[in-house]
């Protein structure tokens, strides 16, 4: 039976609004609705035929290539959803990239049974500063989903094998009517895989993996840091139907250290020094991931000032320089002082003050300000 022109069938121009097109749709659709007809063949055909034309005229992009193309170009959508293919792709391929492109799962057209790449895998792992700079070996135990030992993954019981799908003969596919299209969907009984299996596996059940705990040894590179990950490719969970596995992702976080603290490559700590060697210089030892080193602390060297140590930071697992490590001076103030000390301090002070204020050049400047500060009102 030829078809009749959509527009006609809704009884408006071919420019008609959105707005139209449904005002008329509705209207027809209530005359024409089979609860309001029943028994009439006829009101049924139409009713049928007023929901196909809204449906592709309501539809911008059915709608353009009805325009383009006529029932052909639906037709051309149609058969291009049921079979897999069809002529005039060329022409209609944008049309179709965009309407069934999410159908299809990115541009893949049916037809072929499916096989499905296991899970990816995440395990969390807590490192020590030393650790995550140096790298480091560990064994981990994960519970994952690997292919039966007992059917090697085919899910069907010994001497008996996997055999085609009857609704999907053995496609995985099948195609369901949707108002005046074809939709191609995952089979549901066979969920895609195109086979069924009569005489299940005992260790699997039928599918094809059991759960296992597995132990595996990994290496942590040097130079990690907190977020980084590890991947190990097929280390995931296995794959269904001859997929393959997915990868197992180890990500890393790294402890906060008592002593360094880490901004990429490079490291900083505090280094605590005696008023003393501060004001007439000496050394200090440092702490670095190479060892002790001495550190000279030049005299007059006041809190707060930071010394930098070049390449002795960490080389980042990513790649780049080794970063270096900076040391920060903090001046300590004696504590539990014995009254003897007490006395040395007392003489000691007296003496600073004699000399005025070239011995203290901040406490002079800071008590300027000050007075500054209040002279202005
Ligand atoms: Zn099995
Ligand atoms: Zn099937």
């Amino acid at each position: 039976m030829a078809k009749r022109d959509y527009y006609k069938v809704l009884d408006v121009a071919r420019n008609a609004t959105e707005d139209e097109l449904k005002k008329s749709y509705r209207r027809l659709a209530m005359k024409f609705h089979p609860d309001r007809n029943p028994g009439d063949k006829e009101a049924e055909e139409k009713f049928k035929e007023a929901k196909e034309a809204y449906e592709v005229l309501s539809d911008a992009q059915k709608r353009a290539a009805y325009d383009q193309h006529g029932h052909d170009g639906i037709d051309a959508m149609r058969q291009g959803a049921g079979a897999g293919g069809f002529a005039g792709a060329e022409a209609f391929g944008d049309i179709f990239g965009d309407v069934f492109g999410d159908i299809f799962g990115g541009g893949r057209r049916g037809g072929r049974n499916q096989s499905f790449r296991g899970a990816d895998l995440r395990y969390e792992v807590e490192l020590d500063l030393h650790e995550a700079v140096f790298g480091r070996a560990l064994e981990i135990e994960i519970a994952k989903l690997v292919e039966c030992e007992t059917c090697h993954g085919s899910g069907a019981a010994k001497g008996s094998q996997p055999t085609n799908c009857e609704t999907c003969a053995g496609s995985g596919n099948v195609r369901v009517s949707q108002g005046p299209f074809v939709l191609q969907q995952t089979c549901p009984r066979c969920r895609g895989t195109g086979k069924v299996i009569r005489n299940p596996c005992d260790s699997c059940l039928g599918q094809g993996r059991v759960r296992r705990q597995k132990k595996l040894s990994i290496k942590i590179p040097p130079g990690v840091d907190s977020g980084d990950r590890v991947r190990l490719a097929g280390e995931g969970e296995a794959g269904r139907n001859g997929g393959p596995p997915g990868d197992l992702y180890v990500e890393v976080s790294v402890r906060d250290h008592s002593i360094f603290e880490r901004d990429g490559p490079h490291l900083s700590c505090e280094v605590p020094v005696s008023f003393v060697t501060a004001a007439i210089g000496g050394s200090v030892e440092v702490p670095t991931l190479d060892g002790q080193v001495n550190l000279k602390i030049p005299a007059e060297t006041q809190s707060g000032r930071v010394f930098r140590l070049r390449d002795k930071g960490v080389k980042p697992a990513r790649g780049g320089e080794r970063g270096d490590l900076f040391c920060r001076v903090v001046v300590e103030t004696p504590v539990n002082l014995t009254s003897a000390q007490r006395e040395l301090l007392n003489k000691f002070e007296a003496s600073i003050r004699e000399g005025g204020a070239k011995h203290v050049p901040r406490e002079k400047s800071f008590f300027e300000g000050v007075k500054k500060f209040f002279k202005r009102d």
